[in-house]
């Protein structure tokens, strides 16, 4: 690598930190802010359906990706600025709030490496090129998605549709390979495949294999690369996802329910067709199942 794209990948890194700084708030928050804006519509239905008003709101703070300022959950203490630089601020403090000494979870700074690490890597291979920034938006669009999905079993649409777009966007526009007719099948064939399974499971059982956010999900993998990419995605993240699924019941740590979100091993198989290709792991799939 010369010097020049080294400087320009590293530099991508250190601004990949602070994306993943902002990634962590967006985990944390997200969330919630749906909660609040699912409530507050049930209020309204609940108001319109008994033909009265809806009782005034009670005050609410402003809560957004914003404001208010970052608490330390345990005490409430307001996050100083340099107590919040990437990496550099959990080991300054290691690991413990500054006033009451909570433990921070490792977690954050994890997050903020991945996405220096994911943003690095897209430079060092695409340069500094729409290319690298369109791969660069998908690894951080994907990141958010696998932690909202382990933490809560959701996947917003608000981040899932606009991935969806931004995959068919950067195919018409040719930032990248994937061509335009591969892209739209690819969200097509995504969606209806896995609604036709999901369907098809909860006829057959009763039960729901899966939730409506992972079509949408699926959907957007095939438009960052192509329908041919489909069958590879969903045997990866089918078969990692059996393996941590039966290792979690054998360790007895499935939650109530025994649910494990699928969203993180579609995630696993996004970022590992982005950086080996599509094809590459159809045949690791091939090699894991002896065949
Ligand atoms: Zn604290």
């Amino acid at each position: 690598m010369g010097i020049e794209v080294w400087g320009n990948a590293a530099l991508a890194g250190i601004f990949g930190l602070l994306i993943g700084s902002f990634l962590n708030v967006v985990i944390y928050r997200f969330p919630k802010m749906m909660e609040l804006r699912w409530a507050a519509e049930l209020r309204e239905a609940q108001a319109e359906s008994s033909g009265g008003e809806a009782d005034p709101l009670p005050v609410q703070e402003p809560f957004n990706l914003m404001v208010p300022r970052s608490r330390c959950p345990s005490c409430g203490h307001m996050v100083q600025w340099y107590e919040n630089i990437p990496v550099i601020s959990y080991l300054f403090l290691r690991g413990r709030c500054s006033a009451c000494k909570a433990r921070i979870s490792v977690r954050y700074p994890l997050i903020e490496l991945a996405t220096g690490g994911l943003f690095y890597f897209c430079v060092s291979r695409w340069g500094l090129t729409p290319t690298a920034l369109a791969w660069c938006g998908f690894s951080a669009a994907l990141l958010a998605l696998a932690f909202i999905d382990w933490d809560t079993t959701l996947l917003p649409d608000d981040i899932t549709l606009p991935l969806l777009w931004a995959g068919l966007l950067a195919s018409a526009l040719q930032w990248i390979d994937t061509p335009l007719f591969a892209s739209v099948f690819g969200a097509a064939a995504g969606y209806l495949s896995l609604w036709l399974v999901y369907w098809g499971f909860k006829l057959a059982t009763g039960k729901e294999g899966m939730g409506y956010g992972d079509f949408k999900l699926f959907a957007a993998l095939g438009a960052w690369f192509g329908w041919q990419a489909l069958v590879p995605v969903i045997l990866m993240s089918s078969v990692i996802g059996a393996v941590i699924g039966i290792a979690m019941k054998v360790f007895s740590s499935l939650r109530e329910g025994g649910y494990v979100p699928f969203g993180p091993f579609l995630v696993g198989a996004g970022f590992t067709a982005m950086v080996f290709g599509p094809q590459a792991i159809l045949g690791a799939v091939l090699n894991l199942l002896g065949l």
